[in-house]
C-alpha cells in the first residue's frame, strides 16, 4: 500500500541507526539526506562505553583499528586534577567521517535504501516531498539534526528548556599524550581532547561566546599549551552550536522524531550519540508494536542521565564559585568522581545517580 513502511528524513548517525535498528524488525526503510557521505560534523568524536554498548545492541560495530579506545574521563581545571577509569568497558575516539561511512555501509548492507543530496521539502499525512517525487510512507521519521524542520512541520516545535553554546572543533597530528577524554574547565569555557588515533587527537572548544575560537582560547590553558603548540593541525576549524534542549513532545500522529532533532544535551557531555542509539531501539519498537506513545515514555527515561549530568556540568560552567568547589572537592574525593562516572555512563541507577550527586553537593559544603 505504501512505498515503504519507515522514511527517515536525515541521514546522520541517528538516522542512520534508527534506520537499521528499524530493519532489524523486519520493517522496509528509506532514508534521505540533503548532503552525500560522508558527512563531517563539529563533534567531540568520543563514544562512551554505554554508546558502544547501544550501537552493537542494533547491530552497529565499529572497528576499533579505525579509532582509539580511551580508559575514562579526566578533569583538569582551579589547579586540580582528577581522574576515574569507565567502571565497565571502555571509550572509543573515533572520526566522524569515519563513523558516518561505516553507519552509511552498514546500513546499506542491512537491507536500508538510501536516497542522497535529497532535501526533504515537506510532509503530508502519509507522505513525504523529495525534489520532484511524492514518496507515501507509512510512518515519518525526523532525524534531521538540532534545527529540524520535520519538527516544525510536525507541530513538535515547543521547547520545555534550552540552553546554547558555540563549539569549535580542530583535529592536531601528534601522539595522544593520555589515555582518559580530558576535560579542560577555564573561565566561562571548557577545551575537550579526545584520542582518535595513534598520531591525532580531537580538540573541542565550547563556551558562550561565539566569537572566541580555539587559536585564542588555547592561550587560557597553560596545562594544553605544551602538548599543542607547534603541532600541525589535520582539520579545518568547524564550528557548531550545542544545546540543551527538551520537547514538550516527540511524536505526534504518524511522525517521530529521534537524536537532536529530539533534543539534545549539550556537548560536553559527551552523550549525544549515545542517546540516538538508545533512542533508536526504542523507537523500532514501538514503530513495529504501532505505539509511538510508548516510544515517547522510553525516550524521557533515556533523556533523564544525560539532563541530569548536563545540568551538573553547565551549572559548574555558569559559576566559578562551584566549579572551584566541585573541582577542589572531586580531587580530594577520586571517589566521589568515579561514581558520578559511573552514573553518567548509566552503571547507577537513578536513586544512586542523584545519591553520587548529593554526595558530590556535601563535599563541596564541607571543603
Ligand atoms: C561540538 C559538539 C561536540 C560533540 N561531541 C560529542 C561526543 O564527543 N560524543 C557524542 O556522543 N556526541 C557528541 N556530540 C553530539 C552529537 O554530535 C549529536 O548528538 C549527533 O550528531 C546527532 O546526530 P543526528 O543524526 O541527530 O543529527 P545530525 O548529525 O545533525 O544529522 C542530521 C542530518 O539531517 C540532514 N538533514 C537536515 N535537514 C534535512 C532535510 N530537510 N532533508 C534531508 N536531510 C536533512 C542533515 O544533512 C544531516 O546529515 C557533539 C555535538 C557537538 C555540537
Amino acid at each position: 500500500m505504501f512505498d515503504t513502511d519507515v522514511f527517515v528524513i536525515g541521514g546522520g548517525p541517528a538516522g542512520l541507526a534508527a534506520a537499521m535498528a528499524a530493519r532489524l524488525k523486519g520493517l522496509r526503510v528509506m532514508v534521505a539526506d540533503g548532503n552525500r557521505p560522508p558527512i563531517d560534523k563539529a563533534c567531540g568524536e568520543g563514544l562512551m562505553p554505554d554508546s558502544i554498548a547501544a550501537a552493537n545492541r542494533i547491530g552497529i560495530v565499529l572497528p576499533e583499528c579505525e579509532g582509539l579506545r580511551f580508559r575514562g574521563i579526566r578533569f583538569h581545571g582551579e589547579g586540580h586534577s582528577v581522574a576515574a577509569d569507565f567502571p565497565y568497558g571502555y571509550g572509543l575516539g573515533f572520526r566522524r567521517t569515519a563513523l558516518h561511512r561505516h553507519l552509511v555501509e552498514q546500513a546499506t548492507r542491512a537491507g536500508v535504501e538510501m536516497l542522497w543530496s535529497t532535501p526533504i521539502t515537506g510532509i503530508g499525512d502519509n507522505a513525504v516531498q523529495a525534489p520532484g517525487r511524492r514518496i507515501s510512507t507509512r510512518w515519518i521519521v525526523g532525524a534531521d539534526g538540532s534545527g529540524s524542520l520535520v519538527r516544525r512541520w510536525a507541530g513538535l516545535d515547543r521547547f520545555s528548556s534550552n540552553s546554547r553554546r558555540f563549539a569549535y572543533r580542530r583535529h592536531f597530528a601528534c601522539k595522544p599524550w593520555t589515555e582518559f577524554m580530558e576535560i579542560y574547565w577555564g573561565d566561562a569555557c571548557q577545551i575537550y581532547v579526545t584520542p582518535i588515533a595513534r598520531e591525532e587527537v580531537c580538540v573541542v572548544l565550547i563556551s558562550r561566546t561565539p566569537e572566541l575560537r580555539l587559536t585564542e582560547a588555547l592561550r587560557r590553558f597553560p596545562r594544553l599549551v605544551p602538548h599543542l603548540s607547534g603541532v600541525v593541525t589535520s582539520s579545518n576549524e568547524r564550528g557548531a552550536v550545542t544545546a540543551t534542549t527538551r520537547l514538550k513532545a516527540v511524536a505526534r500522529g504518524n511522525v517521530a522524531l529521534i537524536g537532536d532533532a529530539s533534543g539534545s544535551v549539550d556537548a560536553i557531555t559527551g552523550e549525544g550519540l549515545c542517546q540516538a542509539f538508545q533512542q533508536s531501539a526504542a523507537l523500532a519498537g514501538a514503530l513495529a508494536a504501532s505505539d509511538l506513545a510508548h516510544y515517547s515514555q522510553l525516550h524521557r527515561r533515556i533523556a533523564f542521565r544525560p539532563a541530569l549530568m548536563a545540568d551538573v556540568m553547565l551549572t559548574m560552567d555558569r559559576s566559578p564559585f562551584v566549579r572551584r568547589r566541585a573541582l577542589s572537592a572531586m580531587a580530594a574525593q577520586p571517589q566521589c568522581f568515579a561514581s558520578l562516572l559511573a552514573g553518567h555512563v548509566g552503571s547507577l541507577r537513578p536513586s544512586q545517580l542523584l545519591g553520587a550527586s548529593l554526595s558530590l553537593g556535601w563535599q563541596m559544603i564541607v571543603r
